[in-house]
């Protein structure tokens, strides 16, 4: 069984839950300050790793073709873009910019792979 596809915990978020503030936080970590006043540092490595778009997911069976071990590790966004009011779209520094987070996705990671410091 594949251990990332367990479902995170999703404590505080409900559909009126946005990101308040997304910027970066240190050369490895993206900070997210969520609405309901949560805020984390997460690894990119995690957030590129769960790129949800049709390069790195199946788009018909919805298995990751990402491996982990493709991923660059020292991979950090270089652009993040609002998507209407549900998703964000992160460029990355490995050149991949397809990928829209929605902001449940990104909560989940942010519970899973996150340290919280706020
Ligand atoms: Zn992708």
């Amino acid at each position: 069984m594949n251990p990332t596809a367990t479902p995170a915990p999703m404590t505080n978020f409900d559909k009126t839950t946005i990101p308040s503030r997304v910027e970066p936080h240190s050369p490895t970590e993206m900070l997210f300050a969520w609405s309901n006043g949560e805020t984390y540092a997460v690894p990119y490595f995690e957030l590129r790793f769960i790129c949800p778009c049709a390069h790195c997911v199946d788009e018909h069976t919805g298995k990751r073709t990402l491996k982990r071990e493709n991923v660059q590790p020292d991979v950090r966004a270089v652009g993040v873009q609002a998507v209407g009011r549900y998703a964000l779209q992160i460029s990355w520094s490995d050149k991949h910019s397809t990928g829209m987070y929605p902001f449940d996705l990104l909560y989940g990671t942010c519970a899973r792979h996150g340290l919280r410091i706020g």
